[in-house]
């Protein structure tokens, strides 16, 4: 997401857009999203709240004029760059990362968007966010991306615990974890 986007965009053609939408009673605001394919068609992936934008013509106002974002309310992700997508998955949570991929390539009908596995650094364009922490001690975030490969690796047969490690999810033939083994010898 680049965040010097201060040239006004006229036409927007493979242009994801992520801004501060929402805004409720309070002054909540939230991330939303949407985007102009290939042929310049707009679509709302993701509006909320009186910001949210759902209109062509609230999209195209907002790319019209982004002098006034010197405090980072918008970003724009060129499709057509590697270095903008990768740029994009650095800069949002894990968890969007994978529903907007998702959503894009479903739009687009084809695998447009990807983001990096964060285990085996492969490119991909679905998983699961995994490596959950506490953000502020206030809400639930993921701290990492795991294809779906890498998923069933880390992931223990018998208890269904995701391992940071792959080593401790197989340690016996039948792919138990390093707890499951442990209980299993505690009861013996
Ligand atoms: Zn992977
Ligand atoms: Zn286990």
């Amino acid at each position: 997401m680049t965040q010097e986007a201060i040239k006004p965009i006229p036409n927007p053609k493979d242009t994801l857009v992520c801004y501060k939408g929402g805004g409720y009673d309070g002054c909540f605001w939230e991330w939303n999203y949407f985007l102009f394919d290939g042929d310049g068609e707009f679509h709302n992936i993701f509006s909320s709240g009186y910001a949210g934008l759902d209109t062509v013509e609230g999209a195209l106002k907002l790319l019209a004029d982004l002098s006034g974002d010197e405090d980072g309310k918008v970003f724009i992700t060129d499709l057509t760059s590697e270095d903008d997508i990768m740029e994009f998955q650095d800069d949002t949570n894990e968890g969007s990362v994978i529903g907007i991929t998702k959503k894009v390539n479903e739009i687009y009908g084809e695998e447009k968007m990807w983001w990096e596995c964060d285990y085996c650094k492969k490119r991909v364009t679905e998983g699961i966010p995994h490596g959950y922490y506490c953000e502020g001690g206030i809400h639930i975030s993921a701290g990492k991306k795991a294809c779906e490969s890498c998923d069933s690796q880390h992931t223990c047969f018998r208890c269904g615990e995701f391992h940071e490690d792959a080593s401790d999810a197989n340690v016996n033939d039948e792919d138990n974890c390093i707890y499951c083994v442990e209980d299993k010898d505690s009861e013996e």
